[in-house]
């Protein structure tokens, strides 16, 4: 039980990487709030972590909307009193080369990508900062270390949630509250296969290229990093600030060898 009677809030948790570590933290004694646009994928997880065994609640919000975001934190701090741990996971893809990508799709991944971020912690950390302890962690990606094609608009968003991990640490480190980012490598979730599906003719061909790219010739799963999370959710990283912790099979450095 590394995660005994914490209260933990996961921004976009009725899929992917955040579902799997909101089932996980869950089942290591957490108390989930579970968020997301989507209402039924977000009581799929509820219903998922009950019947483990475990406790969650859902509360809709987009992630982008000041009032929503306002709204969700009082109604966690009115039903459990406090937030130990923000995971600031909600995120969505952006394919292209920067000259073909429209205005109005740039701004979309901008806002949910970072304005995402923003609102969440801005709402969260005054009452991390009263009770002087927290622990946010950040979604960032490796592609924020290394060029990878036709993903300019997310690359950029992604590059921005780890200089902001870094300057909300200095910031936030007096009051006790630790915030890291977490860089996955390619992840087999929806969001992937979207991506796969709006990128190449022949997806299955595409996934052995990706492969490739790795050390270890493996995608990676939701699970692992999870795994992650749980570390820098966890007292056991009471000694990480803001560090970028990759689960990437080894792509950013496989590339700089
Ligand atoms: P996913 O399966 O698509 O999950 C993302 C979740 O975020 C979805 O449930 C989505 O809801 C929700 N969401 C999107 N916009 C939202 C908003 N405005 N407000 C609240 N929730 C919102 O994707 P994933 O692969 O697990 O990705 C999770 C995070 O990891 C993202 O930040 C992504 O950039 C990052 N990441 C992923 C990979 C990878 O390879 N998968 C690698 C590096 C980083 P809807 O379904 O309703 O849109």
């Amino acid at each position: 039980m590394r995660l005994q009677n914490k209260v933990i809030l996961i921004t976009g948790s009725g899929s992917g990487i955040g579902k799997a570590t909101a089932l996980l933290f869950a089942s290591e004694g957490a108390k989930l709030v579970i968020n997301d646009l989507n209402e039924q994928h977000g009581q799929e997880t509820v219903q998922q972590i009950e019947a483990a065994g475990g406790e969650a609640i859902f509360i809709r919000a987009d992630v982008t909307k000041p009032d929503e975001v306002s709204a969700m934190v009082d109604q966690i701090i009115a039903h459990y009193g406090v937030i130990d741990v923000l995971f600031n996971n909600a995120g969505i893809s952006g394919v292209g080369v920067l000259h073909e990508i429209e205005p109005e799709a740039w701004d979309r991944v901008i806002n949910v990508n970072i304005r995402g971020v923003f609102l969440p912690s801005k709402y969260v950390i005054p009452h991390m900062m009263e009770r002087r302890s927290g622990s946010i962690i950040n979604m960032s990606s490796c592609i924020a270390e290394i060029g990878l094609a036709r993903r300019a608009s997310y690359a950029a968003t992604k590059g921005a949630v780890l200089a902001l991990t870094k300057s909300m640490q200095v910031d936030y480190a007096p009051y006790g509250i630790r915030v890291n980012a977490l860089l996955p490598g390619t992840i087999m979730t929806p969001f992937v296969e979207d991506y796969l599906k709006k990128s190449y003719d022949n997806p299955e061909e595409a996934i052995k290229g990706l492969k490739k790219r790795q050390l270890s010739e493996e995608l990676g799963y939701p699970e692992d990093v999870a795994k992650a999370a749980l570390f820098l959710a966890s007292d056991e990283s009471s000694f990480v600030m803001g560090s970028p912790f990759y689960v990437d099979g080894g792509v950013v450095f496989g590339k700089n060898a």
